[in-house]
């Protein structure tokens, strides 16, 4: 991390959890993340969309925010089961992940749609947290740099900026895998990131989140990495103990 910028923990709830559950775990998030020896970090939880209202309101006056998981690229209209970004602003929202790998794999999310959602969610007044990252068999091809400076360029739309986007690192073949790239792979291509963001977006301001299997076990090592700014967490952000755990390593 670099004191340039705030680390930033967000938790992927995927497609877990009913009321109750993401209840009691917001409250006790909230809880903690507003206690005086809380972490140095901020925190983010994006629930199901359905568990949104709940917790909006479990985490009111903390200082944790929501975020969707996903918007559609167009404000409203016949799009049956799409969530607009406005609806998620209206729903407490202030941030929304876009190009998650398993909906560029399940739905074919292209860079162009990635972008006309981010671009949608920056009219709203939501930060896009834009996904990339490469295969397994990319990597294997020794083509994970230039796989991810593609997804970069094709991504992120006309507008993007330090305050309004945060770029999510996230191999795909570590995603709920338990494996991770070697610490010098994860910095080589998060300072890869960050010289191939375009001229207009200030590099240096930019958080660059890692994604893929961080547990409380490996975020240390991770996250005191210089160009790494927090980690976008699946599974691990289901269970208290290891989210926060996680946070704790941002000290
Ligand atoms: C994710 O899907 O964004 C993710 C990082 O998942 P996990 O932490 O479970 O690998």
């Amino acid at each position: 991390m670099s004191g340039l910028r705030r680390p930033l923990i967000a938790g992927n709830w995927k497609m877990n959890g009913l009321r109750a559950d993401g209840e009691a775990r917001a409250r006790e998030l909230a809880r903690r993340a507003g206690g005086a020896d809380a972490p140095p970090c901020d925190w983010v939880l994006c629930p199901p969309a359905p568990l949104l209202p709940v917790v909006a309101a479990a985490t009111t006056g903390s200082p944790i925010g929501i975020g969707g998981q996903d918007c559609h690229p167009e404000a409203s209209g016949a799009h049956t089961g799409d969530v607009a970004a406005a609806m998620l602003a209206d729903a407490g929202c202030r941030w929304v992940i876009v190009g998650h790998s398993e909906r560029r794999a399940d739905h074919g999310e292209s860079d162009a749609l990635v972008a006309a959602k981010a671009q949608a969610a920056h009219a709203a007044g939501l930060v896009a947290i834009v996904c990339v990252g490469e295969t397994e068999a990319e990597r294997d091809d020794g083509r994970a740099h230039a796989v991810v400076a593609r997804q970069i360029a094709g991504s992120l739309p006309r507008g993007a900026s330090a305050a309004n986007t945060v770029i999510a690192y996230e191999p795909v073949w570590a995603i709920g895998t338990g494996r991770t790239p070697t610490p010098d792979d994860v910095q080589a291509m998060h300072a890869h990131i960050r010289a191939c963001v375009p001229a207009g977006i200030d590099a240096g301001a930019l958080r660059i989140l890692y994604g893929g299997s961080v547990k409380p076990g490996n975020a240390a090592q991770l996250l005191r990495l210089p160009d790494i700014d927090g980690a976008l967490v699946g599974g691990a952000s289901l269970a208290v103990e290891d989210f926060w755990a996680i946070g704790e390593a941002t000290r």
